[in-house]
């Protein structure tokens, strides 16, 4: 393969180029970058504070500490989530920034996301102490819409949603979506249960639109979501950490626009798109008690070229072809893990033995980010240190989530 300039020039045995540094991949399996369609990188830092108690449930504690954010803490989280990302062979990521609290949270999330070199769409969300009467501030928006337009780290709206019974949360977001399409920005949304029929008769729904998780969304519904050319993101991972239910593919194939997603390193646990690929599969073929319902290779679409279209940038990701830019992985199947597997179908064997420490290179735009298992040009100690030293002092400004029954 010849890459220049950034774009996948040419694929083929023999090519010959001058002045140019040569991989050997020899041995290795040479695939698309991982597109990542939904996560939450502001809260990486908070990985172990999830303890699946009730005074570490993960709705509850994500509000109790995402108050005490400072843009500091953002940038230092979401650096450190964005770099474990792309370690772990993922070169595009949709980040759903739900903490932007001022202008400057917002400069820290794209300054982090661009300084780990990841390709990205940052997400302009509310904050969880954001009345839904109130909108975000839309001046602002308008502001960072016209200088994200294009470029490695571009923008998107995350909105808050229906909510359930919540007319004023409705009318507000009416508001906020027309502000944002009239930008021309993409629009993502979390939905699930009785927010699912919300969101239909809501009529915000459009090619536009991305939904995420969708959970118990019934076939009316998910035929609606269809209708109006939404796209889905699904996170088999999160979901099922959170108890939403099972993640079955074959109750969301109807929806045709499709993709797998993170979903935040801290609740997910970290940032393996290889195991949302594998638990979708293994959910897959036990819910409908059959090996063979599942090709591998459509779940590695998903996480790649299905991913990179249900997100409106197949055009230049999500698939190795030339003229798209150069967002590449080599996954080592000489390891232990991976090694005596047939070479027949590269896609089985990236399913279900492949995990983030086999990703030996990672390439996103044409520059190499990871060689040899190593992030380059990357302090990883002092990352990590930083991210340490911000949720400690997080933990001490918030004090522990008050008890259920305090306030009684
Ligand atoms: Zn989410």
């Amino acid at each position: 393969m010849l890459v220049r300039e950034g774009r996948i020039v040419e694929v083929g045995r023999g090519l010959e180029a001058a002045g140019v540094e040569r991989i050997d991949a020899a041995g290795m399996i040479l695939m698309p970058g991982l597109v990542d369609t939904h996560n939450h990188l502001w809260l990486s830092a908070a990985r172990g504070q999830f303890r699946n108690t009730a005074r570490t449930d993960y709705f509850v504690l994500k509000k109790h500490l995402g108050r005490h954010y400072t843009a500091r803490d953002i940038e230092v989280g979401t650096y450190f989530g964005a770099l474990e990302t792309l370690a772990s062979g993922v070169t595009t990521t949709v980040d759903f920034f739900h903490n932007l609290r001022s202008p400057a949270h917002l400069d820290a999330a794209e300054r982090a996301l661009r300084r780990s070199g990841i390709r990205a769409r940052l997400l302009y969300g509310a904050h969880d102490d954001l009345p839904g009467h109130e909108s975000v501030d839309l001046e602002h928006l308008a502001a960072v819409a016209g200088r994200m337009r294009q470029g490695m780290v571009t923008l998107g709206f995350g909105w808050r949603g229906v909510g359930e019974g919540a007319p004023a949360l409705l009318e507000n977001g009416r508001r906020e979506v027309a502000a944002a399409r009239a930008l021309g920005l993409p629009v993502s949304v979390h939905s699930g249960g009785k927010r699912n029929g919300a969101l239909v008769a809501s009529g915000l729904l459009g090619k536009d639109v991305q939904i995420v998780h969708a959970t118990g969304a019934t076939p009316g519904e998910l035929a609606a979501f269809r209708a109006a050319g939404s796209a889905l993101s699904l996170t088999p991972v999160t979901e099922q950490r959170v108890g939403y239910g099972l993640t079955v593919l074959s109750d969301y194939q109807d929806v045709g626009r499709l993709g797998l997603g993170i979903d935040g390193t801290a609740l997910a646990g970290s940032a393996d798109l290889f195991a949302n690929m594998r638990l979708l599969a293994l959910t897959e073929s036990g819910a409908r008690k059959a090996e063979t319902a599942v090709a591998p290779r459509r779940i590695l679409e998903l996480a790649t070229i299905e991913a990179a279209r249900s997100i409106g940038m197949d055009d230049q990701i999500g698939s190795i072809t030339p003229g798209k830019r150069a967002d590449l992985i080599l996954v080592d199947p000489g390891a232990l893990n991976m090694a005596l597997s047939s070479e027949d179908d590269p896609y089985a064997l990236v399913v279900y033995s492949a995990t983030p420490a086999n990703v030996d290179t990672v390439i996103v735009d044409g520059v190499v980010r990871k060689r040899g298992g190593r992030l380059l040009g990357v302090d990883v100690p002092q990352a990590m240190k930083d991210a340490r030293g911000s949720i400690e002092a997080i933990m001490e400004r918030a004090g522990p989530v008050p008890a259920p029954n305090a306030g009684k």
